[in-house]
């Protein structure tokens, strides 16, 4: 009876250890730097991509380093997504050798210029606002040179259909989601539509939703908080009796705290309205762990709290 039961065990283990390695092998290995590419790539390969993404929930892309176990990941990947724009600051080098033996792609390379916001110019150097997944019509951008790439590494040219019809179903539920966040933050009075972070990470949020926007900290995070950002943020919320202000989840909230407590001073109650989800997003097995999901998440906390 024993030996049934062993003969029985093996034989299920050798089917599904079979099954996994036919499963495995036949997958295009990708690694993308922030969670916001790996969801796109996935949303468009399906079944036929095994997406790892270097950067987790709470992980700032500004001050992130690559790993020695990073650097093994990139050197197995097939493709290599990252976002570009200066967003992974600390990480061109290794992009940059990378690019010499595989496809090394930054997603927002066909985003047209007049599209982002310029943020600096000095002489021929230029340099634009990277956070453009807080505006859904512009990130909807990035899925056609994943979609080109994945098209183009494919050596089985049957899945192109695959590719391109996923990458429509895709842009089609961005296109919704977009029409809907506009329709959400334009419920919220106008004179209320004041949104404070800790960084400048929603200003494409800000542009596409007509809503007003002010980071304490800039747009990159290596930036210093300063005692004069503190009290120039304080005078402006008291000034527009502003109700609320957002912490990020990847971002330490100790500066905005000095904010709340200036504020309370001048005798403006004024309250955390919230965590958003700026530069990284939730977990993985959550509804804030998936593109769509953070930016649902972001408005809903945006709208209940300012509304
Ligand atoms: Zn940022």
């Amino acid at each position: 009876m024993k030996q049934i039961f062993f003969l029985l065990i093996a034989s299920i283990c050798l089917i599904s250890c079979a099954h996994d390695e036919v499963a495995h092998n036949g997958k295009i290995k990708i690694v993308t730097t922030t969670q916001m590419i790996k969801d796109v790539v996935e949303n468009i390969g399906g079944d036929k991509v095994e997406v790892i993404s270097l950067m987790g929930p709470g992980v700032d892309p500004h001050l992130y380093k690559a790993t020695q176990g990073d650097l093994e990941k990139l050197s197995n990947a097939d493709i290599i997504f990252y976002n570009g724009l200066h967003l992974e600051g600390k990480m061109q080098n290794v992009f940059e050798r990378m690019s010499k033996t595989k496809s090394v792609v930054a997603v927002a390379q066909d985003i047209k210029e007049d599209d982002l916001i310029l943020l600096a110019q000095k002489g021929d150097e230029v340099v634009h606002d990277p956070h453009i997944w807080h505006s859904v019509g512009l990130w909807s951008n990035v899925i056609f040179p994943i979609k080109n790439t994945l098209i183009e590494f494919d050596k089985d040219s049957t899945n192109r259909i695959g590719y391109e019809v996923m990458a429509k179903m895709y842009w089609n539920d961005l296109k919704y989601l977009d029409d809907e966040t506009r329709a959400t933050i334009a419920k919220i009075p106008k004179e209320q539509r004041l949104l404070i972070t800790s960084h400048d990470a929603f200003n494409y949020y800000g542009r596409d939703y007509d809503i007003e926007v002010k980071g304490l900290q800039g747009i990159s995070t290596v930036a210093e908080v300063g005692i004069k950002d503190v009290t120039e943020m304080v005078d402006l919320l008291v000034k527009r009796k502003v109700k609320a202000v957002f912490v990020e989840s990847s971002v330490p909230k100790k500066p905005l705290e000095a904010v709340i407590q200036g504020c309370k001073q001048k005798g403006h109650a004024i309250t955390i309205g919230g965590t958003l989800y700026s530069d990284a997003m939730g977990n993985n097995d959550t509804e804030e762990g998936t593109y769509i999901g953070m930016i649902k998440y972001n408005t809903n906390t945006i709208y209940k709290a300012l509304n």
